[in-house]
């Protein structure tokens, strides 16, 4: 029988497990069978997002395995991402229905605003470039956007609603304007940027934390050879066996023991049960210490591409988390 799964309790009185399935870069061949063995395995939390082009298979998973009568809908909790071309306040609903019809489902447990950044709308295209290859940005306010998404849950279409990738004063200026608080801010975070400030500027206000590219993402389009391997790292390691657990489980427990939602990706079976089996060790006071002075602003994902957009969460360096 699987574990139950510890839940993390929002704003408005939802719950959400602390620990669910990534699938970004999940292959549209390989992800309907790892979200599949995923629920088998227990997990009811799966991360997905319109960007990453296999929502349409993860959507098959989810069907096979309630028909199976393994999960039922109402005991799941999946999550969808409307991107930055779709931001101006009289597409939002289209979004969601996309990712709502490519999963198969008539609503969302929480959909988040991918990116504060807002893209021209040009066709599907979701990177719409001009003859340079810039992205062509647009100049919608993301809380105009944050308006449409509140409209979302007055319509049923989604229970809860929330940002992704938003710092501390894109937090404020949403949060000032709220009618429907958002219940979690999904952000980069992981030892070499465990987001001690921003986690806590979350807290005071009620919002949860959700922990992306949990295991440093080894799989990141950009990496080079020699980057810093968080798997690999020697602090880690030693942790990892003493306890005798792996290093992706010592990384996830980090964040479970912080409080924080985490949301490693995995196709492979036997890591998707590894990543699930966290339940049965705890990390000690000095265990958390030493993963925290690992903490060195090493961001993984620096949405290069973006950084004269007015909107780009990371580029202004007065705003420091
Ligand atoms: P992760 O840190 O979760 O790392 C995933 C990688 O680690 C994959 O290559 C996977 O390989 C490998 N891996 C998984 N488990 C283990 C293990 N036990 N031992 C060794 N290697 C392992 O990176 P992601 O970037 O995927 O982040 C997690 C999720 O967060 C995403 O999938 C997505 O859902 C979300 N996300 C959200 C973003 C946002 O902007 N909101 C941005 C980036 C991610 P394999 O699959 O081959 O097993």
């Amino acid at each position: 029988m699987a574990a139950k799964i510890p839940t993390v309790r929002f704003n408005n009185g939802l719950s959400c497990p602390i620990l669910g399935l990534g699938t970004w870069q999940s292959n549209p061949g390989e992800v309907t069978r790892a979200v599949g063995e995923a629920i088998d395995i227990g997990y009811r939390h799966i991360d997905c997002a319109h960007l990453y082009f296999n929502e349409k298979e993860v959507g098959e998973a989810i069907k096979e395995k309630i028909n199976q009568g393994i999960v039922k809908r109402s005991k799941s909790f999946i999550t969808s991402k409307i991107w930055n071309t779709y931001h101006r306040p009289d597409l939002v609903e289209k979004a969601v229905k996309i990712s709502l019809s490519d999963l198969g489902l008539d609503y969302l447990d929480l959909y988040l605003i991918h990116w504060p950044m807002a893209y021209k709308v040009r066709r599907s295209d979701p990177f719409p470039s001009d003859a340079n290859g810039k992205v062509i940005y647009s100049d919608v306010d993301y809380v105009d956007t944050w308006r449409a998404m509140e409209k979302l849950v007055e319509k049923g279409l989604v229970k809860s609603i929330g940002v992704s990738n938003f710092n501390s004063v894109q937090l404020t200026r949403i949060l000032n304007a709220a009618t429907i608080k958002p219940v979690t801010n999904q952000v980069e975070c992981h030892p070499y940027l465990n987001q001690s400030k921003l986690f806590n500027f979350c807290v005071e206000r009620g919002v949860t934390l959700t922990a992306y590219n949990p295991l440093g993402s080894p799989q990141r389009p950009w990496a080079q050879p020699g980057d810093p391997s968080l798997l690999e790292d020697p602090k880690v390691l030693a942790i990892a066996k003493r306890l005798n657990k792996s290093p992706a489980q010592v990384l996830i427990r980090y964040q479970i023991d912080r409080g924080i939602i985490v949301i490693p990706k995995s196709v492979t079976k036997s890591r998707i049960a590894e990543n699930f089996h966290v339940w049965d060790f705890a990390l000690t006071k000095e265990d958390i210490k030493s993963i925290n002075s690992l903490d060195c602003n090493g961001r993984l994902i620096p949405q290069a591409e973006g950084r004269e957009h007015k909107d780009h969460p990371f580029a202004n360096p007065d705003i420091i988390f």
